[in-house]
């Protein structure tokens, strides 16, 4: 068994089973945002070390293809197990690394043990078809193959799960990976590496490279060994990713930015609205990619809503993750701070008016007061970008038709929510809203049993549910004729 968060704290990389340094010996240094200190160093590798780790996945394909799907799924039972058994430590990792708060790494961490366990589960229901055939003396067989080789490159925000739901169906499809974790956060990737050695998963099936982002990425991209990259991060480095795979014509999924709308009626329980719009947008300090970004909320009960969110948001406990009782941990960095600062300015100039919060929190470094903001305007910035922090702008709207149009007004669509008590209604929103993800009367509602992924600049396919497998499996037509018959 690991025995504690040092053990998690691997300073190398892994290439075909062997811990590494990059080949200058060049490092990074990695730090806890709650204090700013230096926690340790990763490799500073690049296009070299990278083609290396590509190797050492194509040679492990070799053998792990023929693997039984019985045998991956005992390998992902085990993969779970291994991640159960040090929740803690993992969580703790997690917190000195990203910021968010213990509570919500170990929530993260159990998440990424069941897309795991889901995926093991799935392993083995990767059927094919049986068609009939138009001829006689011929038969008609779908199978399904693993497409090889993938390439994963995975955001700060949450890195232990969204490495989950790529490593998870990888395995179970029967793929080995390169894995590019973010700069800022790279310790819970490097964590996988020592978790797939524990649960015995083959060398070289899993490998891990940091470093220089265009590097890496240049190098994932051209070369023709990678037979699918999977990225979850912003919309502009998933368009320039999309680029770059055009070259190969690789097989792309796409987890990107999203600007999610959450809406209340008239007729919500305006309480429960409440309780879900500070999950859904105070939960990792406001930095996922399914927060809300934008609250519209309907002229009765605006003024209502409002009061009680800002109480709320004024309420939450912010402090260092690690501190019990801390509700919300520092922002990712002080450039972070600086984009949420810009916008508050650009909204009060407009003409927003600061309910509760809007400016740094008195700790200091990158902890931030969760804000509330009302009378917001479409032409505040907010309303376009994705703010990525503890910012809830509060626009107001009079009917259900302007409110789908205002929502639908963007070119993400990641997650939405809206609360309603009207079964009608819950009906012709949900029809309407042009998102991938949609909570009625609920503001967190990822699980791993469902698809997650966005429509139009959100994304490309779908991680999770029994959808997640799909994008690592080759659909194989194989025609036998002269049969006979
Ligand atoms: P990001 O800047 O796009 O970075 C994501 C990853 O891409 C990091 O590993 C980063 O490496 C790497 N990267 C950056 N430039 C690259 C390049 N030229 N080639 C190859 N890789 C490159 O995003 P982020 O700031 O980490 O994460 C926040 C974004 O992710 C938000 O937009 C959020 O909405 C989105 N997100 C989406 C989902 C989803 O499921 N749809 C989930 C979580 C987050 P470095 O760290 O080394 O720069």
């Amino acid at each position: 068994m690991l025995a504690n968060s040092n053990a998690f704290l691997r300073q190398k990389n892994l290439f075909g089973g062997e811990w590494v340094d990059a080949d200058g010996g060049e490092t990074i240094d990695v730090n806890n945002p709650a204090t700013g200190e230096i926690i340790g160093t990763v490799p500073n590798c690049g296009k070299a070390e990278t083609a290396r780790a590509i190797d050492a996945a194509a040679e492990a394909f070799l053998t792990f293809r023929k693997t039984t799907a019985l045998e991956r799924s005992k390998m992902l039972r085990r993969l779970h197990d291994a991640i159960m058994d040090n929740q803690e430590t993992l969580a703790q990792l997690l917190t000195s690394e990203q910021g968010k708060s213990l509570v919500e790494a170990r929530g993260e961490v159990g998440m990424s043990a069941g897309y795991v366990l889901w995926y093991a589960e799935e392993a083995r229901r990767v059927y094919g078809d049986i068609v009939p055939a138009p001829w006689a003396d011929r038969r008609i067989m779908v199978t399904k193959q693993p497409v090889g080789v993938i390439a994963a490159i995975t955001p700060w925000n949450f890195p232990s799960s969204m490495l989950a739901r790529k490593i998870g169906p990888a395995i179970a499809a029967g793929c080995t990976s390169v894995i590019k974790p973010a700069t800022q956060t790279p310790y819970s990737a490097l964590a996988w590496g020592l978790l797939a050695e524990e649960a015995g998963v083959p060398r070289g099936v899993v490998n891990i490279v940091t470093g220089s982002a265009s590097e890496i990425g240049g190098e994932i991209t051209r070369n023709p060994k990678v037979k699918k990259v999977t990225f979850t991060g912003s919309t502009a480095v998933g368009k320039l990713l999309l680029k770059q795979c055009a070259g190969t014509v690789k097989k792309v999924s796409m987890e990107l930015g999203g600007n999610a709308p959450f809406i209340v009626f008239n007729d919500a329980d305006v309480d429960r609205a409440v309780e879900g719009a500070i999950a859904a947008k105070f939960r990792n300090s406001g930095q996922t990619c399914v927060c809300t970004n934008r609250f519209y909320v309907q002229s009765k009960v605006y003024g209502k809503f409002v009061e009680k969110l800002a109480a709320a948001a004024a309420d939450l406990k912010v402090g260092n993750g690690a501190e019990d009782g801390t509700q919300q941990g520092p922002l990712i960095d002080l450039r972070a701070v600086e984009t949420v600062e810009s916008m508050i300015e650009d909204a009060t100039r407009k003409g927003g008016k600061v309910v509760t919060g809007g400016k740094r929190h008195a700790l200091g470094g990158s902890f931030f007061e969760p804000t509330v903001i009302a009378d917001a305007k479409p032409r505040m910035r907010f309303t376009r970008e994705e703010i990525f922090g503890p910012i809830a702008p509060v626009y107001k709207f009079k009917t259900e038709e302007e409110a789908i149009e205002l929502a639908n007004n963007t070119e993400y669509g990641l997650a939405a929510y809206f609360y309603t008590q009207d079964l009608g209604r819950m009906y012709r929103v949900s029809e309407a809203l042009e998102y991938g993800l949609v909570g009625v009367n609920e503001g967190v509602i990822t699980t791993v049993e469902a698809p997650f992924g966005g429509f139009k600049e959100s994304g490309l396919g779908r991680e999770g549910g029994h959808q997640g497998i799909e994008d690592y499996l080759e659909a194989k037509y194989v025609c036998v004729g002269g049969l006979g018959m």
